[in-house]
């Protein structure tokens, strides 16, 4: 790795983590203001208990003199114990609100970015940055910030009081007090570099645990799992390892500070010791400030504490700021109204398209999709028939030439209401974990039940549906886990019909559908496309010879179009797909 380029990847990430400062400001303010009362309540305790003992063990006083001093230690205890409390949860509502933010805003950008640029992310990856990664930076905003702060005010107030007692005790404080965050920040640095490789590690074990859990049957099928899991035990080996390193630099840390905090504290304690003896001091102000050394120090221990905190949030920070930088398409979202899409065509014009790693997918695609029409678009695996459809949906951009609904440039429409427009069944549809009815209703939310049957008996999806032993209130695994493929294909069509968008886009299934799946979904797809602009990427013979019009393209070429008996006449390549199609069972 680069450390030239990981010392700015850090940089980047803690001007991030400040940025976000203001989100919790009030909230951290707050928790930094009681705590602060609380150490000024300290003072005040500590000095009522000098006074007390003073007058217990040199003035002769008995319980009775003393009771309001006991009076005033036990309610300024309770009133400390109430702050405390207090700017806990201050802290904790300080960091709620930053998590809140920043998980909506990953969450917001991860939709904006779409699965076409989120395909070079591994999915685990995401989801480490998602939830360990936000949830790392709780520590940073309840317990470092307010350190930080407290370290300095917390000192300063009790060096303020210690002064006109005792010049001697003030110096020690004053000096040696700069050695703990000294210490603490050289040997930090150390860990931090420590704690960032252990972050990319941490994310790199999700990732993978994920891929394997994904892919178990591949797994299994392919006799790999006893060399994933090998690969895992080294990957976790890995991860151990390098926590044992934190752990090792992490309790160095704490034991230099606990050393240098006890040093300082024994220097003030011989100090005014030393004066006690030779009659050079009163007990009162020697106790006062003995009881208030091991309190100077404690703010600075606890900043040492949640040093480590403002190292993890930095190494979570740079995997979020490393997400958030991946650029939204570069279009800006337009706001024109949409087509109405029952009257307009839709008309890919000299349409080029080039990803991010050079891949040229298209190349001066020209067509019209007129409404109402079925059109099918055919072509060799990697022809560029998903990125024609990926246009539509607004994943991809064009490089040269405009996608126009009716005269509207499709990049100017509002992004949402165009969706809104669109019904999308790929060819292998997600099912969430949840009901059948929940996954049916994806499409829209507030159907009712009675629609939701309907929609599933158009799709040829009830009679299975109500075999299931609690009908669609059945729960179904993540990935349509308990269901065939077939059926999978079958609710996502039922929420194709639920949708009453008149665009309807579908990448038919290659896989191999039973026979009656198969001439279910066909039937399904008939009544669909009934009123409905239809653009299918077709595998099967059934589909092309149903459809108004054949798109072949090859090589991101568009390289014919016609009907099918046409097309068998004309062109080679669409006589050779269709022999494949055919000998597909
Ligand atoms: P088809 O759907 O016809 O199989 P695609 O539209 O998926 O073809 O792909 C067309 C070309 O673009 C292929 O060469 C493919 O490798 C490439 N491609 C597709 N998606 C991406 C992507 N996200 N990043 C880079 N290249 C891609």
């Amino acid at each position: 790795m680069n450390p030239a380029a990981s010392a700015e990847e850090t940089a980047a990430a803690s001007a991030w983590l400040k940025a976000q400062r203001p989100r919790a400001g009030r909230w951290v303010a707050l928790a930094i203001g009681l705590e602060f009362a609380n150490g000024l309540l300290l003072i005040a305790q500590a000095w009522f208990l000098a006074k007390t003992l003073n007058a217990v063990v040199f003035d002769d006083a008995g319980l009775s003199a003393v009771t309001h001093w006991l009076w005033a230690i036990f309610c300024l205890f309770s009133l400390r114990a109430l702050l405390g409390w207090l700017s806990e949860q201050a802290a904790f509502e300080a960091a709620a609100q930053v998590k809140l933010h920043v998980r909506d805003r990953l969450l917001r950008h991860l939709f904006m970015l779409g699965p076409v640029k989120l395909a070079l992310e591994r999915s685990g990856d995401l989801t480490t940055a998602l939830a360990d990664g936000v949830e790392a930076l709780e520590a940073y905003y309840a317990r470092y910030l307010p350190a930080m702060t407290l370290m300095v005010l917390l000192p300063s107030s009790i060096l303020v009081v210690v002064l006109p007692f005792d010049w001697l005790a003030a110096a020690i404080f004053l000096f040696t007090a700069p050695m703990i965050p000294l210490f603490m920040i050289l040997i930090g640095k150390g860990a931090e570099r420590l704690n960032q490789r252990q972050w990319r590690r941490l994310a790199r074990m999700a990732a993978h645990f994920l891929d394997v859990i994904q892919g178990l049957t591949t797994l299994k099928l392919f006799n790999a799992s006893r060399r994933e899991a090998e690969n895992i035990a080294r990957i976790s080996e890995e991860y151990r390892h390098d926590t044992m390193a934190v752990l090792r630099v992490a309790f160095l840390s704490s034991l230099a500070l606990e050393f240098f905090a006890t040093v300082s504290i024994a220097l003030v304690a011989v100090a005014i010791g030393f004066r006690l003896f030779w009659g050079d001091m009163d007990f009162m102000p020697a106790f006062f400030i003995l009881l208030l050394a091991p309190e100077f120090y404690l703010p600075l221990r606890n900043m040492g504490a949640h040093y480590h905190a403002r190292m993890e949030a930095i190494g979570a920070a740079e995997r979020l700021v490393r997400i958030l930088d991946i650029a939204p398409p570069s279009i800006p979202p337009g706001r024109s109204p949409v087509p109405e899409l029952a009257r307009s065509t839709i008309r890919y014009s000299d349409v080029s398209v080039v990803y991010p790693d050079g891949t040229r997918a298209l190349e001066g695609i020209d067509f019209d999709i007129p409404p109402g029409e079925r059109l099918a678009i055919v072509g060799p695996s990697g022809a560029g028939k998903t990125t024609l459809i990926n246009l539509l949906l607004g994943f991809v951009q064009p490089d040269r030439g405009r996608v126009l609904v009716g005269d509207t440039p499709l990049d100017t429409l509002d992004p949402s209401v165009w969706r809104e427009q669109l019904s999308w069944v790929p060819q292998r549809p997600h099912l969430y974990a949840g009901s059948v009815a929940d996954n049916i209703r994806l499409s829209r939310p507030e159907a009712s039940s009675a629609d939701v049957e309907t929609a599933a008996r158009l799709a040829y999806a009830s009679g299975f549906i109500e075999r299931l032993p609690q009908g669609y209130d059945t729960q179904i695994g993540e990935g349509g886990v308990g269901l065939s493929g077939g059926q999978v294909q079958r609710i996502a069509l039922a929420r194709a019909f639920l949708c009453p968008a008149p665009l309807l886009l579908l990448d038919e299934p290659t896989a191999n559908l039973d026979r009656e799946s198969e001439r279910l979904i066909q039937t399904a797809l008939d009544r669909l496309a009934d009123e409905r602009t239809l653009v299918i990427i077709a595998h099967r013979l059934d589909t092309v010879r149903g459809a108004d019009r054949i798109l072949v393209v090859e090589q991101g070429c568009l390289l014919d179009r016609g009907g099918h008996d046409d097309l068998l006449d004309r062109c080679e390549t669409y006589r050779r797909l269709v022999a494949d199609f055919a000998g597909r069972v």
